[in-house]
């Protein structure tokens, strides 16, 4: 097995683009090749936390659903807890919500009330930024409970969309940008 680091270009090349799903005119890009394969799933993760210290967040926070499994793998790298922004409905306890706008109405994220502390320092991470809606959704209950975001790491951004401009201030990165 080569030990030759991945990169973002190697991510990009196993993205696979799915037109008209799941609706037509949508161009779903499918990271599942990406975590099936070893060497892969693991640079990417090791590209989602560069310049993340282990020890320097408390809590990383992931986005129902793939964002889940991004951010768990990083909060494992990072030795932080990991804390799940789930769909309307999902969590057990109590939660906050926070609505935000889709392309038609709108949906509705939850996070647990005791799920982060007051000044607790958290890494956000979903698996793609399209308009930001949902991001900007999850920053607002991170900051509800007052923790503070270091960073939001995507692993795809559709730039066209301009989503970073739903997420004012907050740092910003993502691996392979279309
Ligand atoms: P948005 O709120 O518009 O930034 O949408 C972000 C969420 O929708 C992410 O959690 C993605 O998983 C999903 N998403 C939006 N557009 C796409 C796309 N073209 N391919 C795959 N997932 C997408």
């Amino acid at each position: 097995m080569s030990s030759t680091p991945i990169s973002a270009a190697d991510i990009e090349s196993a993205i696979r683009n799915v037109p008209d799903f799941p609706k037509p005119g949508i161009q779903f890009k499918d990271i599942t090749p990406v975590l099936a394969d070893a060497r892969l799933f693991s640079g990417a993760i090791e590209l989602l936390t560069a310049g993340v210290e282990p020890g320097s967040v408390d809590s990383v926070v992931g986005i129902d659903a793939r964002g889940f499994i991004f951010a768990a793998a990083a909060a494992v790298r990072l030795k932080a807890g990991f804390v799940p922004v789930r769909k309307q409905g999902k969590l057990p306890y109590r939660t906050h919500e926070q609505d935000y706008a889709l392309e038609y109405g709108t949906a509705t994220v939850a996070m647990h009330v005791d799920a982060l502390h007051a000044g607790s320092r958290v890494l956000l991470v979903d698996d793609l930024l399209a308009t930001g809606g949902t991001a900007a959704a999850a920053a607002t209950l991170v900051r509800k409970l007052g923790a503070e975001i270091q960073e939001i790491v995507f692993l795809i951004e559709l730039s066209f969309l301009n989503g970073r401009e739903k997420l004012n201030g907050h740092p910003i990165r993502s691996l392979v940008t279309y």
